[in-house]
Protein backbone atom coordinates (compact mmCIF):
# COMPACT_ATOMS: atom_id res chain seq x y z
CA UNK A 1 0.00 0.00 0.00
CA UNK A 2 1.04 3.82 -0.65
CA UNK A 3 0.85 5.45 2.59
CA UNK A 4 0.89 9.45 2.47
CA UNK A 5 2.59 10.46 5.65
CA UNK A 6 2.25 14.79 6.71
CA UNK A 7 5.25 15.83 9.34
CA UNK A 8 7.13 13.01 8.00
CA UNK A 9 10.43 14.86 9.28
CA UNK A 10 8.85 15.55 12.53
CA UNK A 11 10.20 13.47 15.47
CA UNK A 12 6.71 11.05 15.50
CA UNK A 13 6.58 10.85 11.60
CA UNK A 14 10.32 10.36 11.13
CA UNK A 15 9.29 7.25 13.42
CA UNK A 16 6.59 5.79 11.54
CA UNK A 17 8.57 6.42 8.15
CA UNK A 18 11.59 4.72 9.39
CA UNK A 19 9.34 1.66 10.73
CA UNK A 20 7.27 1.67 7.45
CA UNK A 21 10.46 1.18 5.18
CA UNK A 22 12.31 -1.11 7.59
CA UNK A 23 9.73 -3.35 8.67
CA UNK A 24 7.04 -3.72 6.00
CA UNK A 25 6.76 -3.98 2.48
CA UNK A 26 4.47 -0.42 1.86
CA UNK A 27 6.05 2.64 0.22
CA UNK A 28 5.76 6.18 1.82
CA UNK A 29 5.14 9.63 0.43
CA UNK A 30 6.37 12.16 3.00
CA UNK A 31 4.33 15.41 2.97
CA UNK A 32 6.10 18.13 4.84
CA UNK A 33 6.83 21.75 4.78
CA UNK A 34 10.50 21.74 6.91
CA UNK A 35 9.49 24.25 9.17
CA UNK A 36 12.23 24.89 12.31
CA UNK A 37 10.63 21.00 13.79
CA UNK A 38 11.24 19.51 10.56
CA UNK A 39 14.74 17.42 9.55
CA UNK A 40 15.40 15.28 6.99
CA UNK A 41 18.20 14.24 8.52
CA UNK A 42 15.90 11.70 10.67
CA UNK A 43 15.04 9.89 7.62
CA UNK A 44 19.26 9.38 6.47
CA UNK A 45 18.75 6.17 7.24
CA UNK A 46 15.52 5.16 4.56
CA UNK A 47 15.86 8.24 2.29
CA UNK A 48 17.62 6.11 -0.17
CA UNK A 49 15.20 3.66 -0.67
CA UNK A 50 12.66 3.19 -3.91
CA UNK A 51 9.74 2.77 -1.54
CA UNK A 52 10.16 6.56 -0.25
CA UNK A 53 9.08 9.61 -1.82
CA UNK A 54 9.89 13.20 -0.32
CA UNK A 55 7.67 16.56 -0.77
CA UNK A 56 8.31 19.35 0.50
CA UNK A 57 4.58 20.91 0.82
CA UNK A 58 2.69 23.45 3.16
CA UNK A 59 -0.76 21.06 4.18
CA UNK A 60 -1.88 25.03 3.95
CA UNK A 61 -1.45 25.04 -0.18
CA UNK A 62 -4.47 23.84 -1.38
CA UNK A 63 -3.42 23.39 -4.89
CA UNK A 64 0.10 21.76 -3.91
CA UNK A 65 -2.15 19.47 -1.71
CA UNK A 66 -3.91 18.24 -4.76
CA UNK A 67 -1.11 17.65 -6.31
CA UNK A 68 0.39 15.39 -4.29
CA UNK A 69 -2.58 13.22 -4.21
CA UNK A 70 -3.23 13.13 -7.98
CA UNK A 71 0.39 12.36 -8.54
CA UNK A 72 0.90 9.67 -5.90
CA UNK A 73 -2.62 8.28 -5.25
CA UNK A 74 -2.18 7.07 -1.99
CA UNK A 75 -4.25 4.22 0.02
CA UNK A 76 -3.69 5.42 3.48
CA UNK A 77 -3.36 9.02 4.29
CA UNK A 78 -1.16 9.35 8.38
CA UNK A 79 -1.51 12.79 9.57
CA UNK A 80 1.17 14.39 11.44
CA UNK A 81 1.84 17.30 10.33
CA UNK A 82 1.22 20.24 13.21
CA UNK A 83 2.96 22.83 15.35
CA UNK A 84 3.48 21.01 18.49
CA UNK A 85 5.31 23.40 21.29
CA UNK A 86 2.76 24.37 23.80
CA UNK A 87 5.11 26.86 25.03
CA UNK A 88 5.18 28.24 21.18
CA UNK A 89 1.73 28.16 21.41
CA UNK A 90 1.51 30.74 24.42
CA UNK A 91 4.34 32.91 23.04
CA UNK A 92 2.40 33.48 19.41
CA UNK A 93 -0.70 30.89 18.60
CA UNK A 94 -1.57 32.43 14.43
CA UNK A 95 1.06 29.47 13.16
CA UNK A 96 -1.34 26.99 15.71
CA UNK A 97 -4.23 27.73 14.29
CA UNK A 98 -3.26 27.61 10.67
CA UNK A 99 -1.81 24.49 10.51
CA UNK A 100 -3.49 22.64 12.98
CA UNK A 101 -6.44 23.61 12.38
CA UNK A 102 -6.73 25.71 8.76
CA UNK A 103 -4.16 22.93 7.36
CA UNK A 104 -6.54 20.13 8.82
CA UNK A 105 -9.19 21.15 6.86
CA UNK A 106 -7.28 21.56 3.83
CA UNK A 107 -5.75 18.31 3.85
CA UNK A 108 -9.65 16.77 4.77
CA UNK A 109 -11.26 18.23 2.04
CA UNK A 110 -8.69 17.36 -0.34
CA UNK A 111 -8.26 13.78 0.81
CA UNK A 112 -12.30 13.85 0.38
CA UNK A 113 -12.28 15.21 -2.57
CA UNK A 114 -9.79 12.24 -3.69
CA UNK A 115 -11.50 9.67 -2.12
CA UNK A 116 -14.67 10.19 -3.50
CA UNK A 117 -13.22 9.98 -7.28
CA UNK A 118 -11.67 6.43 -6.27
CA UNK A 119 -13.01 3.40 -7.43
CA UNK A 120 -14.89 0.78 -4.76
CA UNK A 121 -11.73 -1.78 -4.54
CA UNK A 122 -9.13 1.55 -3.95
CA UNK A 123 -12.61 3.11 -1.50
CA UNK A 124 -12.84 0.17 0.66
CA UNK A 125 -9.19 0.36 1.86
CA UNK A 126 -8.52 4.21 1.71
CA UNK A 127 -8.32 5.87 5.66
CA UNK A 128 -8.05 8.78 6.88
CA UNK A 129 -5.37 8.50 10.26
CA UNK A 130 -5.13 11.73 12.23
CA UNK A 131 -2.50 11.50 15.00
CA UNK A 132 -3.68 13.90 17.76
CA UNK A 133 -2.70 14.10 21.60
CA UNK A 134 -4.18 13.29 25.01
CA UNK A 135 -4.01 17.01 25.78
CA UNK A 136 -7.39 17.55 24.29
CA UNK A 137 -8.81 16.11 27.63
CA UNK A 138 -7.14 18.49 29.84
CA UNK A 139 -6.15 18.15 33.22
CA UNK A 140 -6.90 14.90 35.49
CA UNK A 141 -5.73 16.94 38.86
CA UNK A 142 -7.16 15.72 41.76
CA UNK A 143 -8.17 12.53 40.93
CA UNK A 144 -6.89 8.91 39.99
CA UNK A 145 -9.24 8.62 36.87
CA UNK A 146 -7.66 8.13 33.47
CA UNK A 147 -8.28 9.80 29.93
CA UNK A 148 -10.18 6.97 27.92
CA UNK A 149 -11.92 7.73 24.18
CA UNK A 150 -15.14 8.60 26.18
CA UNK A 151 -13.25 11.52 28.45
CA UNK A 152 -14.68 14.89 27.15
CA UNK A 153 -12.51 17.41 25.52
CA UNK A 154 -10.95 20.09 27.99
CA UNK A 155 -8.18 21.77 26.19
CA UNK A 156 -6.10 23.96 28.38
CA UNK A 157 -3.10 25.85 25.99
CA UNK A 158 -3.64 27.21 22.73
CA UNK A 159 -2.01 24.11 20.84
CA UNK A 160 -4.25 21.61 22.63
CA UNK A 161 -7.21 23.70 21.76
CA UNK A 162 -5.89 23.54 18.05
CA UNK A 163 -5.66 19.69 18.02
CA UNK A 164 -8.67 19.28 19.63
CA UNK A 165 -10.37 21.63 16.91
CA UNK A 166 -8.47 19.59 14.36
CA UNK A 167 -10.14 16.38 15.77
CA UNK A 168 -13.89 17.85 16.02
CA UNK A 169 -13.30 18.26 12.01
CA UNK A 170 -11.75 14.74 11.64
CA UNK A 171 -15.19 13.84 13.06
CA UNK A 172 -17.34 15.66 11.46
CA UNK A 173 -15.99 14.60 8.11
CA UNK A 174 -16.58 11.38 8.85
CA UNK A 175 -20.35 11.97 10.27
CA UNK A 176 -21.19 14.01 7.72
CA UNK A 177 -19.23 12.79 4.83
CA UNK A 178 -19.00 8.98 5.59
CA UNK A 179 -15.49 9.95 4.89
CA UNK A 180 -13.02 6.59 6.72
CA UNK A 181 -10.89 8.13 9.24
CA UNK A 182 -9.73 7.14 12.20
CA UNK A 183 -8.11 9.21 15.39
CA UNK A 184 -5.34 8.24 17.87
CA UNK A 185 -5.04 10.42 20.70
CA UNK A 186 -1.33 9.44 22.85
CA UNK A 187 0.54 10.54 25.43
CA UNK A 188 3.81 12.20 25.81
CA UNK A 189 5.91 10.56 23.24
CA UNK A 190 9.94 10.38 23.82
CA UNK A 191 13.30 8.73 22.08
CA UNK A 192 15.65 9.29 19.68
CA UNK A 193 15.45 12.34 16.84
CA UNK A 194 13.60 14.46 19.72
CA UNK A 195 14.32 18.26 19.08
CA UNK A 196 15.80 19.77 21.85
CA UNK A 197 13.53 22.06 22.61
CA UNK A 198 11.21 19.20 24.65
CA UNK A 199 11.85 17.85 28.00
CA UNK A 200 14.03 15.08 27.28
CA UNK A 201 16.47 15.70 24.98
CA UNK A 202 16.72 19.41 26.71
CA UNK A 203 17.72 17.93 29.69
CA UNK A 204 20.28 15.32 28.43
CA UNK A 205 22.24 17.80 26.16
CA UNK A 206 21.89 20.13 28.87
CA UNK A 207 23.47 18.21 31.64
CA UNK A 208 25.86 17.18 29.24
CA UNK A 209 26.62 20.73 28.48
CA UNK A 210 27.10 21.66 32.36
CA UNK A 211 24.12 24.21 31.85
CA UNK A 212 21.21 24.49 35.03
CA UNK A 213 17.84 22.09 34.59
CA UNK A 214 14.87 24.69 34.74
CA UNK A 215 12.21 23.15 36.20
CA UNK A 216 8.72 24.36 36.15
CA UNK A 217 7.24 24.84 39.44
CA UNK A 218 8.81 21.85 41.81
CA UNK A 219 8.43 19.43 38.75
CA UNK A 220 5.26 17.87 40.26
CA UNK A 221 3.49 17.79 36.52
CA UNK A 222 2.40 14.00 35.60
CA UNK A 223 2.74 13.21 32.27
CA UNK A 224 2.14 9.20 30.80
CA UNK A 225 5.75 8.64 28.36
CA UNK A 226 5.30 6.50 25.73
CA UNK A 227 8.72 5.19 23.52
CA UNK A 228 8.18 6.84 20.02
CA UNK A 229 8.80 3.72 18.21
CA UNK A 230 5.69 1.89 20.22
CA UNK A 231 3.91 4.67 19.21
CA UNK A 232 4.69 4.20 15.44
CA UNK A 233 3.80 0.85 15.69
CA UNK A 234 0.62 1.75 16.97
CA UNK A 235 -0.13 4.34 14.31
CA UNK A 236 0.45 1.34 11.90
CA UNK A 237 -1.60 -1.33 13.54
CA UNK A 238 -4.59 1.48 14.17
CA UNK A 239 -3.97 2.82 10.01
CA UNK A 240 -3.94 -0.51 8.96
CA UNK A 241 -6.54 -2.89 11.08
CA UNK A 242 -8.80 0.30 12.95
CA UNK A 243 -12.27 0.09 12.95
CA UNK A 244 -13.70 3.17 10.57
CA UNK A 245 -14.80 5.89 12.34
CA UNK A 246 -12.69 4.77 15.89
CA UNK A 247 -10.81 6.59 18.14
CA UNK A 248 -8.11 4.53 19.82
CA UNK A 249 -6.06 6.36 22.60
CA UNK A 250 -2.55 5.12 23.10
CA UNK A 251 -0.19 5.19 26.32
CA UNK A 252 2.37 3.80 27.71
CA UNK A 253 1.55 3.20 31.28
CA UNK A 254 4.01 5.07 32.58
CA UNK A 255 3.15 8.02 34.94
CA UNK A 256 5.60 9.93 36.09
CA UNK A 257 6.59 13.41 37.52
CA UNK A 258 8.77 15.70 35.50
CA UNK A 259 10.98 15.86 38.85
CA UNK A 260 11.57 12.02 38.59
CA UNK A 261 12.26 12.20 34.86
CA UNK A 262 14.69 14.91 35.25
CA UNK A 263 16.42 12.79 38.12
CA UNK A 264 16.37 9.41 35.92
CA UNK A 265 18.18 11.25 33.54
CA UNK A 266 20.75 12.38 35.60
CA UNK A 267 21.19 9.24 37.64
CA UNK A 268 21.66 7.59 33.85
CA UNK A 269 24.38 10.25 33.13
CA UNK A 270 26.31 9.61 36.13
CA UNK A 271 26.26 5.81 35.26
CA UNK A 272 27.29 6.82 31.56
CA UNK A 273 29.15 9.84 31.63
CA UNK A 274 30.56 10.60 35.24
CA UNK A 275 31.63 14.01 36.04
CA UNK A 276 32.95 15.68 39.05
CA UNK A 277 29.67 16.49 40.92
CA UNK A 278 25.83 14.87 40.58
CA UNK A 279 24.60 16.04 37.38
CA UNK A 280 20.71 16.75 39.73
CA UNK A 281 22.83 19.39 41.00
CA UNK A 282 21.90 21.23 37.88
CA UNK A 283 18.62 21.73 38.79
CA UNK A 284 17.19 24.89 39.31
CA UNK A 285 12.84 25.56 39.84
CA UNK A 286 11.72 28.59 37.79
CA UNK A 287 7.75 29.99 37.77
CA UNK A 288 5.41 27.72 36.43
CA UNK A 289 3.85 27.80 32.67
CA UNK A 290 0.61 29.53 32.32
CA UNK A 291 -2.24 27.41 32.49
CA UNK A 292 0.28 23.97 32.91
CA UNK A 293 -2.02 20.67 33.49
CA UNK A 294 -1.08 19.05 36.19
CA UNK A 295 -1.21 15.42 35.64
CA UNK A 296 -2.23 13.42 32.05
CA UNK A 297 -2.96 9.65 32.26
CA UNK A 298 -4.08 7.67 28.97
CA UNK A 299 -6.46 4.50 29.86
CA UNK A 300 -4.73 2.48 26.51
CA UNK A 301 -7.06 -0.70 27.36
CA UNK A 302 -8.93 -0.21 23.89
CA UNK A 303 -6.17 -0.40 21.65
CA UNK A 304 -5.04 -3.31 23.90
CA UNK A 305 -8.35 -5.18 23.78
CA UNK A 306 -9.34 -4.67 19.79
CA UNK A 307 -5.88 -4.42 17.99
CA UNK A 308 -3.32 -6.11 20.43
CA UNK A 309 -1.07 -3.58 20.86
CA UNK A 310 0.90 -2.85 23.92
CA UNK A 311 4.27 -0.95 24.59
CA UNK A 312 7.80 -3.15 23.99
CA UNK A 313 9.95 -0.55 25.91
CA UNK A 314 9.38 0.65 29.97
CA UNK A 315 10.25 3.60 30.84
CA UNK A 316 13.50 2.51 31.85
CA UNK A 317 14.65 0.52 28.98
CA UNK A 318 13.30 3.22 26.73
CA UNK A 319 14.81 6.18 28.71
CA UNK A 320 18.14 4.31 28.44
CA UNK A 321 18.15 3.50 24.91
CA UNK A 322 17.35 7.06 24.63
CA UNK A 323 20.23 8.80 26.87
CA UNK A 324 22.59 6.07 24.30
CA UNK A 325 21.50 7.64 21.52
CA UNK A 326 22.15 11.36 22.19
CA UNK A 327 25.27 10.15 23.38
CA UNK A 328 26.31 8.31 19.88
CA UNK A 329 24.29 11.20 17.40
CA UNK A 330 26.32 14.17 18.53
CA UNK A 331 26.19 14.84 14.51
CA UNK A 332 22.57 15.20 14.39
CA UNK A 333 22.00 16.94 17.86
CA UNK A 334 25.06 19.85 16.94
CA UNK A 335 23.29 20.21 13.22
CA UNK A 336 20.00 20.72 14.93
CA UNK A 337 21.51 23.10 17.42
CA UNK A 338 23.56 25.18 14.72
CA UNK A 339 20.07 25.91 13.25
CA UNK A 340 17.34 27.64 14.35
CA UNK A 341 17.05 26.80 17.96
CA UNK A 342 19.80 27.64 20.05
CA UNK A 343 18.16 26.43 23.17
CA UNK A 344 18.38 30.04 24.32
CA UNK A 345 14.28 30.39 24.33
CA UNK A 346 11.77 28.45 25.57
CA UNK A 347 14.47 26.38 27.14
CA UNK A 348 11.95 25.81 30.61
CA UNK A 349 10.96 21.84 31.73
P1 LIG B 1 7.17 17.75 15.43
O1 LIG B 1 6.98 19.17 15.81
O2 LIG B 1 8.43 17.06 15.76
O3 LIG B 1 6.98 17.58 13.84
C1 LIG B 1 5.98 18.22 13.12
C2 LIG B 1 6.31 18.10 11.64
O4 LIG B 1 5.25 18.73 10.90
C3 LIG B 1 7.62 18.79 11.24
O5 LIG B 1 8.37 17.95 10.39
C4 LIG B 1 7.15 20.03 10.49
O6 LIG B 1 8.06 20.46 9.48
C5 LIG B 1 5.83 19.56 9.90
N1 LIG B 1 4.89 20.66 9.63
C6 LIG B 1 4.55 21.67 10.48
N2 LIG B 1 3.68 22.50 9.87
C7 LIG B 1 3.47 22.00 8.63
C8 LIG B 1 2.66 22.40 7.54
N3 LIG B 1 1.91 23.51 7.58
N4 LIG B 1 2.66 21.63 6.42
C9 LIG B 1 3.41 20.51 6.33
N5 LIG B 1 4.22 20.09 7.34
C10 LIG B 1 4.23 20.83 8.48
O7 LIG B 1 5.90 17.00 16.03
P2 LIG B 1 5.81 15.52 16.64
O8 LIG B 1 6.22 15.56 18.05
O9 LIG B 1 6.45 14.57 15.70
O10 LIG B 1 4.23 15.32 16.61
C11 LIG B 1 3.58 14.79 15.46
C12 LIG B 1 2.08 14.76 15.71
O11 LIG B 1 1.81 13.95 16.85
C13 LIG B 1 1.49 16.12 15.99
O12 LIG B 1 0.25 16.21 15.34
C14 LIG B 1 1.32 16.16 17.50
O13 LIG B 1 0.22 16.96 17.86
C15 LIG B 1 1.04 14.69 17.80
N6 LIG B 1 1.47 14.21 19.15
C16 LIG B 1 2.73 14.46 19.61
C17 LIG B 1 3.09 13.96 20.87
C18 LIG B 1 4.49 14.16 21.40
O14 LIG B 1 4.76 13.79 22.54
N7 LIG B 1 5.44 14.67 20.64
C19 LIG B 1 2.19 13.24 21.63
C20 LIG B 1 0.92 13.00 21.10
C21 LIG B 1 0.56 13.49 19.85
Amino acid sequence: MIFLITGGAGFIGSAVIRELINNTTHSVINLDKLTYAGNLQSLESVSNSDRYIFEKVDICDTKEVERVFETHKPDIVMHLAAESHVDRSIDDADDFIQTNIVGTYILLEKAKEYFLRLDDDKKDIFRFHHISTDEVYGDLYGTDDLFTERTPYSPSSPYSASKASSDHLVRAWQRTYNFPTLITNCSNNYGPFHFPEKLIPLVILNALDGKSLPIYGKGNQIRDWLFVEDHARALIKVATQGNIGETYNIGGHNEKKNIEVVETICSILDRKVPKDIPYKDLITFVKDRPGHDIRYAIDASKIAKDLDWIPEESFESGLEKTVDWYLNNKEWWSSVLDGSYQRERLGQI
